[in-house]
């Protein structure tokens, strides 16, 4: 029987997510499995906490990874935060706003929606507006919207949300690892992540992190958290303590991969790679724009990680996407909702952000335009 790892080629992954996996990492992947009680595993625990607290600019206790991808980080925010009957607002322009809302909905909530056109950011004059006439128990916005390549203004919704007393939840999946993150600056309450954006590791984890604000409502919960695997109250005595209570097994070997991640950013200089991140967004709008191509987003709003470009007439989408697959092992995204067969994204995720990377796309486009 064949088997069908063994043909796989290294593709240069330039879309929405996963992206590009850095060879540190796959080598971190690749260390022994340890036993989750080891203490030389939960020396590893300790640090990922740390240097999670350090990239998302905060103090609070509980920042821990959660095993899944970005939406169980999602979950297990919504899961631990509301009960049924709350007053939740969730502001949207684009998939990620929805998926929230749906999650928020499942749970009982009472959820209002603030909808902005995507493409375009969230804007505070009209939150502001609707913050005035009711009460919410919680408020909820994405950093980045990777399905647009809008980047939302968090510090200023950030400041609207705590006049009005509501908890501030924010989903930093793509925004971590390649744009600034000030998680207590901002305000931030609740806050998800993931590992396959710009950390480059492999989908499989979720960093999260609650304020003391937000662990007091986890506390004071009037029913049990809803959802036995995602019940932080459960898993913090894993994360935390001296003797650590066993929860579920934990990925360890995902976990590695969290830490060198991390171990990389911070190595590099967590506002270097920020900068290494602008600054290959500008280089490759620039070429995209010396192609004739066009932008989805206004300047001041685009994300430097995601780049929505407007295809041109009489190109075909699949028939580009699917060439650059196939011809030249580079994988981009397409348009998804109002945007399908509309717009590419491209991705500049982490250990994809590099000139080298965009030199090959820029060439690959420019042989099928
Ligand atoms: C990718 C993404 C998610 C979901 O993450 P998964 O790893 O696909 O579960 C959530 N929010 C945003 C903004 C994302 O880009």
């Amino acid at each position: 029987m064949s088997n069908l790892l063994e043909n796989l080629n290294e593709m240069l992954l330039m879309g929405p997510g996963p992206s590009t996996v850095s060879p540190t990492i796959y080598e971190a992947l690749h260390r022994p499995t340890l036993g989750h009680l080891d203490p030389r595993f939960i020396e590893i625990m300790d640090t990922i906490k740390i240097q999670l607290q350090t990239i998302l600019n905060t103090k609070n206790d509980l920042t821990v990874p959660m095993s899944g991808t970005g939406s169980a980080g999602m979950e297990t925010c919504f899961v631990n935060l509301i009960e049924s009957g709350d007053n939740v607002l969730v502001l949207i322009n684009g998939v990620f706003g929805i998926r929230m809302q749906d999650v928020a909905t499942r749970l009982g909530a009472n959820v209002d929606s603030l909808e902005f056109d995507w493409g375009t950011p969230v804007i505070p004059e009209a939150v502001k507006l609707h913050l005035a006439k009711k009460k919410y128990d919680l408020v909820a916005v994405v950093h980045a919207e990777t399905s647009t390549g809008v980047a939302n203004p968090i510090a200023s919704i950030g400041e609207l949300v705590k006049e009005n007393g509501a908890l501030f939840l924010v989903d930093a999946v793509t925004s971590v690892g390649g744009m600034p993150v000030e998680m207590d600056n901002w305000g931030i309450d609740a806050l998800y992540s993931g590992t396959q954006k710009c950390l480059s590791c492999p989908p499989g984890l979720s960093p999260v992190s609650f304020s003391p604000k937000a662990v007091e409502k986890l506390t004071n919960r009037k029913s049990k958290v809803p959802n036995w695997y995602l019940d932080l109250s459960l898993i913090a005595n894993y994360w935390s303590g001296s003797t650590r209570v066993y929860h579920h097994t934990a990925p360890i070997n995902m976990l590695y991969g969290l830490y060198q991640a991390l171990f990389d950013v911070i190595e590099e200089g967590v506002e270097n790679v920020h900068s290494r991140h602008k600054k290959y967004h500008e280089y490759l709008v620039d070429g995209l724009e010396k192609l004739g191509l066009e932008m989805l987003v206004n300047k001041p709003y685009r994300l430097p990680m995601l780049n929505a470009v407007k295809i041109p007439e009489g190109i075909n989408d699949g028939d580009v996407r699917a060439t650059l697959l196939n011809d030249y092992n580079i994988e981009i995204g397409g348009g998804l909702g109002v945007f399908a067969g509309k717009v590419w994204r491209i991705g500049l995720m982490g250990h994809s952000a590099y000139e080298k990377n965009i030199d090959k796309l820029l060439g690959a486009i420019k042989n099928q335009l």
